[in-house]
């Protein structure tokens, strides 16, 4: 079976009724990048930058960023790659940046909540990033949005460093997109407002499932409710995708479900345009995409968002599903 995917390894990811998708790979510092290209993945579709600052006993600096994105943007060869700004906070601590004691930190300071109070930082990643920029296909993408204007204050401090690097004769790419994660429920309920002010989103699986079903990630004791086929949160899936396309952007998602093998289908079946996971996922998923008509789970996905009530009934009408044909 491995050899039969290693094949696919220079193919593009199309659906067998020949619908084209992306197939992406997550990385958490350039050294994860030959795995990426070695698993034939079109993008980096996710890279976790508080890895830099994890592994750093100093806040790193902006020449120090601006290698480490460098290299990174070159070895994918002009490929997309969604670089998003620090998502420190939650579970992610720095020794050297003092954050407050909290209560909840899920539910806290965390990720562009400091990048928005602590600019001096958020300001520094973002001139290493448009500086990178010319080195090929940079994406930005901002983690934890909740509300409209917070993306906007994140996208005004943005456009300010570019307009100041270019007076300053720096190069830039032409274009940089900017996008955001979907993770916190607001923002899926109010994707199609804020489809008019990305140029993408990328649906954070991982901490959209802990707040939409109020059940941290990690807590063992709640783990029975990380249910990525509930139909609840399909619905909320599927009108982020909707919203995107309604104002011509790409949908995207980088947490597990985006390499699951009973999502995946469903996922097709809604329309999404790219799926981002771990570089060890990308032909697997490559492969079983070969097999999926679209249209069919289309009608599967319409009927599990429509019909089912639990994840499980979900997971049974998938799996019957695959079974059956694929
Ligand atoms: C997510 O929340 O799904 C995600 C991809 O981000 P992280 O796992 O880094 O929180
Ligand atoms: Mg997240």
């Amino acid at each position: 079976e491995k050899a039969e995917w290693q094949k696919l390894k220079n193919a593009q990811s199309v659906s067998k009724d020949g619908k084209s998708v992306k197939i992406a790979a997550n990385i958490g510092t350039p050294n994860d990048v030959k795995a990426v290209t070695d698993a034939g993945a079109e993008a980096v579709g996710l890279f976790r930058t508080e890895f830099l600052y994890m592994n750093s006993d100093k806040l790193p600096s902006e020449d120090d960023q601006f290698m480490d994105y460098k290299q990174v943007l070159e070895a994918m060869k002009g490929a997309p790659v969604v670089i998003r700004t620090m998502d420190i906070g939650g579970d992610k601590h720095l020794p050297y940046l003092k954050l407050p004691e909290e209560m909840n930190p899920f539910l806290g300071y965390r990720a562009i909540r400091i990048s928005l109070d602590r600019q001096n930082i958020f300001r520094t990643q973002l001139r290493a990033l448009i500086r990178a920029s010319k080195y090929g296909e940079l994406r930005i993408m901002f983690p934890m949005i909740a509300t409209v204007d917070e993306f906007i204050a994140a996208k005004n401090i943005f456009l300010e460093e570019k307009a100041k690097l270019v007076k300053a004769g720096v190069a830039v790419a032409k274009e940089i997109k900017l996008g955001m994660m979907v993770e916190v429920p607001a923002t899926a309920v109010f994707a199609d407002q804020f489809a008019k002010q990305v140029d993408f989103f990328s649906i954070g699986t991982n901490d959209l499932i802990q707040y939409t079903f109020a059940a941290d990630r990690g807590n063992e004791h709640v783990a029975y409710l990380y249910q990525p086929y509930n139909p609840a949160l399909l619905r909320l899936i599927k009108h982020v995708i909707d919203a995107a396309h309604k104002e011509g952007k790409i949908a995207a998602m980088c947490g597990e479900m985006a390499g699951d093998q009973i999502a995946v289908p469903l996922l097709l079946g809604m329309g999404l345009d790219e799926y981002s996971m771990s570089a060890t996922s990308v032909l697997r998923v490559r492969h079983q995409m070969k097999q999926l008509d679209s249209n069919k789970w289309a009608q599967v996905a319409m009927q599990a968002v429509q019909n089912c009530q639990t994840n499980q009934e979900v997971k049974d009408l998938v799996e019957g599903q695959l079974k059956d044909s694929v």
